[in-house]
C-alpha cells in the first residue's frame, strides 16, 4: 500500500540534489537533505514508542527541524498536531487532554513550565529548536534510512485545532488525501514548477503555512526561502530571489508602507497570494498600481484546506475568492432550511469535496451538525455567488447582526465605510441593545491627520445606506485587534462594547 502522503512527495522529487530550502542563517536543504532529515525524525518517533495512529503534539518556533518532524511524524504513519506557539501553558492543558498525543514536543525554553501538563497527559516530553533540544539529539543521532509506514489515503495525518473565537477549539481530523488533493490542485492552478522559489514567511502551526506554502512547494518539487517569521527586512532581502509569496493580508499592508516596495523590487516575482482573512480592495488596487501585480486572493479554512481560489490566468476580482478549485463543489444555502440559493443571494457557505476533513477529534455530535445529509460541510461563513461564478465572503455567520428583526451583513457596512476618503478600515459588529436585539456598531482606523470624525462617518452613510443598517455607534480607534493569522477578532471587540447600548439608556441618551 505505501504511505498514501509521502509516497506522493517522493515522487515528485525533481533529483536529490535540486534545492528544498533555504535558510536565513545560509543553510540551504536539498531534496536529499529532507528526506535524510525526516527519515531520522521518523527514527526518533518510533524509538519513543511511536505508533502508527498515534498523535505528536507539537509546540515548538517555526524552524526546518519542525518541518522535519511534521514529515518524519507522517512518514511513521503517525498523526502531526502543530499548536500554536502564543499558547499559554494553561491552554496546552486542554490540547494535550483533549488529544491524548504519546508525544509532546515543545520549545527548549518552555519545557519546564509544560512539563507537568505533558505527565498529565501521559505524553513523553522532547524538546525542539533550531538545531537544538533532545528530539533534535536523538534525530541527529538517528539512522537515515527509514522504511514509511503504510497509510492509506483516509488514514489521518493531522490534526489541526481550529482557532475557536467562538467556544472550545475543535481538532479538525485532515486525512492523507484532504492534504494530497488539495496540495495538487493548488500546484495545477497556481501553475507551481520545480523552478519556483516560494518565500515562506508564514508560521507553520496552521493550514496556510504548513499545508498550503510547504506541501504546494514539496508537489511541486520546487524550493522555499523559509524565514522564521514575517519580518519587511527579510522579505526585501529575499524578494529578488523568490518568485512566489503567500500571506495574509496583513503581510501586504506592512509591506505597501515600505518606500521599497516598487515594480523593480518585485520583478523576478509571478505570484502573490493571499488568505486566511479578508483582503481589501483598496490593498488590492494600491498593491497592483505600486508593484504591477494583482494579489491572487484564495478561501480555506482548517477543516477544509483551500475551498476556492482566484484564477492564474483570467480576471482576478478584488473582493472575491474565486471559483471553486476543480474537485471542489461550492453552494450557498438558506441558513434556516437549508435550501440552495440561487446567484448573487446571501446564505451559507457549503462546500464538498476530496479537500474536506474526517470531523472532529472525539467529537460526533460536532461533526454531525455541521454536516449535511449529502456531504456537504457547512462552513459558517456567508457569501453568495455572483453571475460570473465568483464567490464573495460576506463574513462569519456569527457576524451577522439582528437588529429589529433585520440582518445586516457587516461586510456590506465595512465596504461603504472603507470607502470614504481618509478611512484605513473598519470593523462592524453586533452589541446587545435594550430595544433592537442588536445594535449595529462600528469602529474606525483612520489615516494620520485624516479630516474625519464619527459623525462624519455617521452623516455619510445616511445617504448610503438603508435606516436599520446603519451604526447606532461609530468609535475611531487606534488599530483593530487581529490574531496573528490577521483575523479581526470581532468577539474581542463585542466584550468590549458589550454594554454600551444598555449604559445610553441607563443615561438617558
Ligand atoms: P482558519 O480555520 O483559521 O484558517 O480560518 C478560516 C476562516 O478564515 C474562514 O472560515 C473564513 O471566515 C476566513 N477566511 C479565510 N480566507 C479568507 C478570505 N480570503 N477572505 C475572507 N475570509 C477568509
Amino acid at each position: 500500500m505505501g504511505n498514501y502522503l509521502f509516497d506522493l512527495v517522493k515522487a515528485r522529487i525533481p533529483a536529490p540534489e535540486a534545492p528544498f530550502a533555504l535558510l536565513d542563517d545560509g543553510r540551504r536543504y536539498s531534496y536529499a537533505d529532507m528526506l535524510d532529515a525526516s527519515a531520522r525524525s521518523a527514527n526518533a518517533l518510533v524509538t519513543l514508542g511511536v505508533k502508527p495512529g498515534d498523535r505528536v503534539a507539537v509546540q515548538v518556533e517555526k524552524s526546518i527541524e519542525a518541518l522535519m518532524l511534521y514529515l518524519g511524524t507522517v512518514r511513521a504513519g503517525a498523526i502531526f498536531l502543530p499548536l500554536n506557539s502564543a499558547y499559554t501553558p494553561a491552554e496546552i492543558e486542554y490540547f494535550l487532554g483533549d488529544a491524548g498525543p504519546s508525544v509532546f514536543v515543545c520549545d527548549p525554553a518552555k519545557a519546564e513550565a509544560l512539563k507537568p501538563y505533558a505527565e498529565k497527559a501521559g505524553a513523553k516530553l522532547e524538546t525542539l529548536g533550531v538545531s537544538v533540544g533532545t528530539l533534535f539529539d536523538k534525530a541527529a543521532a538517528a539512522s537515515p534510512d527509514f522504511a514509511d509506514v503504510e497509510r492509506g489515503a483516509d488514514d489521518l495525518a493531522a490534526i489541526l485545532y481550529t482557532s475557536g473565537t467562538t467556544g472550545r477549539s475543535k481538532g479538525a481530523m485532515l486525512s492523507h488525501d484532504n492534504l494530497a488533493s488539495n496540495a495538487l490542485a493548488l500546484v495545477d492552478y497556481w501553475r507551481f514548477t520545480k523552478d519556483d522559489v516560494l518565500l515562506h514567511a508564514l508560521p507553520i502551526f496552521h493550514t496556510h503555512g504548513l499545508f498550503v506554502a510547504t506541501n504546494v512547494v514539496l508537489f511541486a518539487g520546487a524550493s522555499m526561502i523559509l524565514l522564521p517569521k514575517f519580518d519587511p527586512e527579510q522579505v526585501f532581502k529575499y524578494l529578488p530571489q523568490a518568485t512566489s509569496m503567500m500571506g495574509v493580508p496583513t503581510f501586504y499592508v506592512r509591506l505597501l508602507q515600505d518606500a521599497r516596495l516598487t515594480k523593480e523590487a518585485t520583478a523576478h516575482m509571478r505570484l502573490f497570494v493571499s488568505g486566511s482573512a479578508p483582503l481589501l480592495a483598496e490593498t488590492h488596487r494600491e498593491w497592483r498600481e505600486r508593484t504591477g501585480h494583482a494579489i491572487l486572493e484564495r478561501y480555506g479554512m482548517t477543516e477544509t484546506n483551500m475551498n476556492t481560489s482566484n484564477p492564474y490566468e483570467g480576471e482576478r476580482v478584488a473582493g472575491t475568492v474565486g471559483f471553486p478549485l476543480p474537485g471542489v463543489a461550492a453552494r450557498v444555502t438558506d441558513p434556516e432550511t437549508g435550501k440552495v440559493l440561487g446567484r448573487d443571494e446571501i446564505g451559507m457557505i457549503e462546500v464538498k469535496g476530496p479537500n474536506v476533513f474526517k470531523g472532529y477529534w472525539r467529537n460526533p455530535e460536532k461533526t454531525a451538525a455541521e454536516f449535511r445529509a449529502d456531504g456537504f460541510f457547512i462552513t459558517g461563513d456567508l457569501g453568495k455567488i455572483d453571475p460570473a461564478g465568483y464567490v464573495h465572503i460576506v463574513g462569519r455567520g456569527k457576524d451577522l447582526i439582528i437588529t429589529g428583526g433585520y440582518n445586516v451583513y457587516p461586510k456590506e457596512v465595512e465596504t461603504e465605510i472603507d470607502e470614504m476618503p481618509g478611512v484605513v478600515e473598519s470593523a462592524v459588529f453586533g452589541c446587545a441593545h435594550p430595544d433592537f436585539g442588536e445594535g449595529v456598531t462600528a469602529v474606525v482606523v483612520v489615516k494620520p491627520g485624516a479630516d474625519i470624525t464619527a459623525a462624519s462617518i455617521s452623516r455619510a452613510l445616511d445617504q448610503r445606506l438603508a435606516k436599520f443598517k446603519l451604526p447606532k455607534q461609530v468609535f475611531i480607534v487606534d488599530d483593530l485587534p487581529r490574531n496573528t493569522m490577521g483575523k479581526v477578532q470581532k468577539n474581542l471587540l463585542r466584550e468590549t462594547y458589550r454594554d454600551i447600548y444598555a449604559r445610553q439608556m441607563k443615561a438617558g441618551e
